[in-house]
């Protein structure tokens, strides 16, 4: 009976959130079919490609206070750095290089003049060494309309802004409730990035405290009520000197929110099959193969890390992040075998955007 359910859900058109939560929450031989169908499904109808981003975490000045994030603003443990323009520049090369196609620039939420006119400034630079050929995504936090629109402008084309939580009460649970942590605001920064017109991506932690499969089908919902074109979700990791350390006895275990990770990208290919899907690196924190299988499943878009390596180690989101002490070309060589070894092939030298992006627009037309 259960069989024929999973068979079921997996050729409707659109699930609901009991279906989704169902989904979310399975486990044993159920979850092991469901997992395979769906990405078969998933790579007979859009095939094998998978698109790197090469990641740089150039900087982990933080001026939030998220709960969860072992560089926020009040860990004073945290050793602050701000890897220097030239350093970055190179890093954007290393990828166009080695035909990665895409860069992501992520740090910590700054929005004071001298770090947006820096990121504008870096934006034209990188576009202009790499000759227009390398995509960049950027992923910098809250930010006025305007320096989203000066971004677009210097060349940024996709954004990255998780929600964490479409639960606002699970927000505030994770976020000091003040207007630097403003639920409002953050769903007001993902209908502005779009409007600009940037892919406009977001995601969510799994296995937070307190969060429910019924939080969990909500994100998803969320995602495809906002139409969203790309997302990122990977297992909440707790850091010991974050305020949710606290929290640790009553969560999941790793590997529950390991799978039920896997759950959720498996659940969310069926509910939106032309957005891209990040095989998140936390993943791997848990389990050495974990964005592997999430490429199994119906995530598209890998994130090798190209951050200069003594700096990786200060990035410290929550504890046993990986590939901290690799160089990048250490990371990508590893990176291609074991995408080859998922049964993917990488798209090398694509930018790999949202076909999700393309589709809505017609839409719109
Ligand atoms: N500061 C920007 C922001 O918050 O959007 C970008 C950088 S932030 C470090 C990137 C993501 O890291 C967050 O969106 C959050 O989901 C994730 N993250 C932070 N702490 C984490 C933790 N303890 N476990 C898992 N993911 C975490
Ligand atoms: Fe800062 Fe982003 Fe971490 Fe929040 S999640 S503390 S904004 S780096």
């Amino acid at each position: 009976m259960s069989i024929n359910k999973v068979a079921d859900l997996i050729n409707k058109d659109t699930l609901t959130e009991s279906e989704l939560s169902y989904l979310i929450a399975l486990e044993g031989t159920e979850r092991d079919d469901f997992l395979k169908a769906t990405g078969n499904k998933y790579i007979g109808s859009l095939g094998k490609k998978v698109y790197f981003r090469g990641l740089v975490e150039f900087s982990n000045y933080c001026t939030k206070d998220c709960y969860y994030c072992g560089i926020r603003k009040s860990n004073t443990h945290s050793e602050r750095y701000d890897i220097d323009d030239q350093a970055i520049i190179d890093a954007a090369k290393f990828a166009h290089e080695h035909k990665y196609g895409s860069l992501v620039l992520q740090s910590g939420e700054r929005s004071d003049l001298a770090f947006t006119q820096r990121i504008t400034k870096l934006l034209k630079e990188i576009k202009a060494v790499t000759n227009n050929e390398l995509g960049i995504t950027i992923s910098l936090g809250e930010q006025s309309e305007d320096v989203y629109r000066e971004w677009f402008e210097a060349g940024a084309h996709r954004y990255l802004l998780r929600i964490e939580s479409s639960n606002e009460d699970l927000y505030y649970k994770i976020h000091p409730k003040d207007l630097k942590h403003d639920f409002e605001t953050r769903i007001n920064c993902l209908k502005t990035l779009q409007k600009i017109g940037y892919q406009t991506g977001t995601g969510v932690m799994v296995g937070l405290p307190g969060q429910t499969y019924e939080d969990l089908a909500n994100d998803l919902l969320f995602f495809k009520e906002m139409n969203i074109d790309m997302v990122g979700m990977g297992p909440f990791i707790e850091h010991t000197e974050t305020p949710l350390y606290e929290y640790k006895d009553e969560l999941w275990s790793l590997q529950r929110r390991f799978d039920v990770t896997l759950n959720m990208i498996a659940s969310l290919r069926l509910l939106m099959p032309d957005i891209n899907i990040a095989a998140a690196t936390a993943l791997q924190a848990i389990d050495p193969m974990g964005r592997e299988k999430a490429l199994r499943y119906g995530a598209n878009v890998i994130m090798p890390n190209i951050t200069p390596t003594e700096h990786r180690k200060d990035y410290t989101l929550y504890e046993n992040k990986p590939c901290t002490d690799e160089g990048a070309d250490e990371c990508s060589n590893c990176l291609s075998i074991r995408v080859e070894m998922a049964g993917r092939e990488i798209g090398y030298g694509e930018w790999g955007d949202s076909q999700h992006f393309f589709n809505r627009q017609e839409k719109d037309d």
